[in-house]
C-alpha cells in the first residue's frame, strides 16, 4: 500500500518506520554524524554536510511535507528560526500584511530585527477583506496567518485569504502550530508556506525545541531549501529523532487535547468568577462557521477573562495539577498570564486594541482526565474570588 493512500493516523504512527533499510529497523536511528564520505571524487551518497542535509533530519522533512500536503519540508532549531528562516525570503523595502492577534515572538522579531532590514509590516485582521486590501501597497509580498491566533482565538478563512494573495500575487505563509496538520492543512486550502513552532503539539511532550516549515511548489521549494543551508538555522539528529518520536502519537493526542479543552471551556463558560471564553467551538464564537468549514478539530488552547483582574494572582496561586508555565500544546496542562509573559513584548495598544488585558488568561489543556483539571480550576477559581472578598471585607 502507497504511503500517501494511507488515512493521516496510519502515517503519522509510522513516521520513519519503513525508512531503515540496511536493518529494517522500525524507529529510524539518529545519524550522528556532522561529515558524509565520498566513494570518489564526483560522487556522493547524497549527503555530505550535515547543515545541507542529515539523514535522521530528511524522514522528518520528508513526514513534515507529506503531513501538510506540501512539497518539501525543512526542520529548524525552534518555530522562531522557522519563521526567521521564511522572511528571509524578503528583501529590503518589501511590506508584509500580518495577523494582528499575532505570536509575541513573531512580533517582535518583525518590529525589532526584520525592520532594522528595510522590512515593514502592517497588523491587520485577516479575516477582514476591506483591511487587506487597504494595507496592501506596491511593496507588499506576502500575507502572514494565524488561524486560530493565540490568545484570543480569532479565525481567519483561509480559503479566501489565500486566494487573495494569490491574485494580487502575494506569498501567503501559515503558522499552522495550534491546529497541526492532524486538524488543518493550510496547503490544501492555497497557502504557500505552512511554518510551525513543532515545540508545541507536533512534539507534545514539553521536552524538544523545534520548528518546521513545509513549502508548496518547485521554485519556492528550491529557495527555501537555499535559505535554509545558508542561514543554518537546521534541527540537530537528536532533536529530529525526539520530535518524531512525539509525532507518532499526535492525532492520539490531538482528540484528546480537543475533547478535554472542550469540557473545560464549558466549564468556565457556567462559572461565576469566569465573563467570557475564547474557544471557536462555541456555536456563538465569531469564526465558528469558518472553524468548521476548514479545520477537521480543535485545538487545546483557549482563552477566557476573569470578571476580576485581582482573581488572576491568586488563582495562578492555586491552580495544582495546572502548571503555571509558559508553552502549550503538550501532553501536561499549562496556563499562561499573556498580557505579563508571552504578549508582553507587544505594545499596550496593539495589546488592548485585540483584548489582551489583564483579566485575560490562557490555558493549554493537556491530556489528564478532564475531572481532574476541572476539579483543580474550580478549587483555584473559588479560593481566588474567597481572598479577593476578603480582602474587600477588611477595607
Ligand atoms: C511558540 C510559537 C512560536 C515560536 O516557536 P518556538 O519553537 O518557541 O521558537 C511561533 N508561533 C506560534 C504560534 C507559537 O505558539
Amino acid at each position: 500500500m502507497e504511503r500517501k493512500q494511507l488515512k493521516i493516523e496510519s502515517r503519522l504512527a509510522q513516521i520513519g518506520s519503513m525508512e531503515e533499510q540496511a536493518t529494517g529497523a522500525v524507529n529510524f536511528p539518529i545519524y550522528q554524524a556532522t561529515a558524509f564520505r565520498h566513494p570518489k571524487l564526483g560522487q556522493s551518497t547524497g549527503f555530505d554536510y550535515i547543515r545541507t542535509k542529515s539523514p535522521t533530519r530528511q524522514v522528518l522533512e520528508e513526514a513534515a511535507a507529506d503531513l501538510e500536503s506540501g512539497d518539501a519540508g525543512f526542520a529548524c532549531s525552534s518555530g522562531m528560526a522557522a519563521l526567521q528562516t521564511v522572511f528571509a525570503l524578503f528583501s529590503q523595502g518589501d511590506h508584509l500584511i500580518v495577523s494582528l492577534d499575532l505570536y509575541g515572538g513573531t512580533y517582535r522579531l518583525i518590529e525589532k530585527i526584520l525592520t532594522r532590514f528595510g522590512i515593514s509590516a502592517t497588523y491587520v485582521d485577516t479575516n477582514d477583506m476591506d483591511a487587506l486590501e487597504q494595507a496592501r501597497g506596491p511593496h507588499t509580498k506576502a500575507v502572514i496567518i494565524e488561524t486560530p491566533t493565540n490568545p484570543l482565538m480569532m479565525i481567519t478563512d483561509l480559503e479566501a485569504v489565500c486566494s487573495w494573495a494569490r491574485h494580487n500575487e502575494l506569498t501567503s505563509i501559515v503558522d499552522n502550530t495550534l491546529l497541526t496538520p492532524f486538524f488543518q492543512r493550510p496547503l490544501e486550502l492555497g497557502a504557500d508556506i505552512v511554518v510551525h513552532s513543532a515545540t508545541k503539539y507536533l512534539g507534545g511532550h514539553n521536552d524538544v525545541l523545534a520548528g518546521l516549515i513545509v513549502t508548496k511548489g518547485k521554485e519556492l521549494s528550491e529557495e527555501m531549501a537555499f535559505l535554509h543551508n545558508s542561514i543554518g538555522a537546521v534541527l540537530s539528529p537528536s532533536d529530529s529523532y525526539q520530535l518524531m518520536r512525539g509525532m507518532k502519537t499526535l492525532a492520539l493526542r490531538m482528540e484528546r487535547h480537543e475533547k478535554n479543552a472542550a469540557s473545560i471551556a464549558a466549564f468556565l463558560k457556567e462559572h461565576s468568577a469566569v465573563s467570557e471564553v475564547f474557544y471557536p467551538a462555541f456555536s456563538d464564537h465569531p469564526g465558528y462557521e469558518i472553524q468548521i468549514k476548514q479545520a477537521s478539530g480543535n485545538t487545546g488552547i483557549f482563552s477566557f477573562k476573569v470578571k476580576d483582574s485581582r482573581y488572576v494572582e491568586p488563582l495562578l496561586r492555586h491552580i495544582k495539577l495546572i502548571a503555571f508555565a509558559e508553552s502549550l500544546g503538550g501532553v501536561e496542562s499549562l496556563m499562561t498570564y499573556p498580557a505579563v509573559q508571552t504578549h508582553a513584548d507587544i505594545p499596550l495598544e496593539i495589546r488592548q486594541a485585540v483584548g489582551v488585558d489583564e483579566r485575560l488568561l490562557r490555558i493549554s489543556v493537556g491530556i489528564e482526565h478532564a475531572d481532574d483539571l476541572i476539579a483543580d480550576l474550580d478549587a483555584a477559581l473559588n479560593a481566588a474570588v474567597t481572598e479577593v472578598e476578603g480582602e474587600e471585607g477588611g477595607v
